[in-house]
C-alpha cells in the first residue's frame, strides 16, 4: 500500500528502529511509547485489521506471539509479565490501518485496559 506509514517502514522510506525482522514481519520501538518497553510486531503483508486475515495468514500470526514472547524474555520480562495488545478499528484506538501487535513491558499493568 502506497500511503501506508507501515508498509513505508518496510520498504525503509521511512525510518525506524527495526529491532526483530525475519521473511513474514518485523518489530520496531513505537515512536510514542506507552511503556518503557513498547514494540511492535507488525506482518509485512498490508492486512488493514484483523477483520481481513485470510488463511495465508496463520503462520505469521502464529509467529507474532512466539516473537512477542521471545522478545520479552529477552528483555527479562517473562517473570514480570508483558502485554500484547491488538487494536481493531477506530473505536478500539486503532490509529494504523496496517495491522499490529503492541508488546508492553517494563511497569504494573492495569485492568481492564480503558
Ligand atoms: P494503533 O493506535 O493503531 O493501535 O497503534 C499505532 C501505533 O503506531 C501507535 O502506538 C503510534 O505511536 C505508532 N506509530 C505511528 N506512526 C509511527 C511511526 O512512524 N513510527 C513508529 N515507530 N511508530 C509509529
Ligand atoms: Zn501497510
Amino acid at each position: 500500500m502506497s500511503d501506508c506509514i507501515f508498509c513505508k517502514i518496510d520498504q525503509g522510506e521511512i525510518p525506524a528502529e527495526k529491532v526483530f525482522e525475519d521473511e513474514g514481519l518485523f518489530v520496531i520501538k513505537d515512536v510514542n511509547p506507552q511503556a518503557p518497553t513498547h514494540l511492535l510486531i507488525i506482518p509485512k503483508r498490508h492486512i488493514p485489521t484483523l477483520l481481513e486475515l485470510e488463511e495465508q495468514d496463520r503462520s505469521v500470526m502464529s509467529r507474532v506471539h512466539e516473537v512477542a514472547g521471545k522478545l520479552a524474555c529477552d528483555g527479562g520480562f517473562d517473570q514480570s509479565g508483558f502485554r500484547v495488545v491488538v487494536n481493531c478499528g477506530a473505536g478500539a484506538g486503532q490509529s494504523v490501518f496496517h495491522i499490529h501487535f503492541h508488546l508492553l513491558a517494563g511497569r504494573a499493568m492495569q485492568w481492564p485496559p480503558g
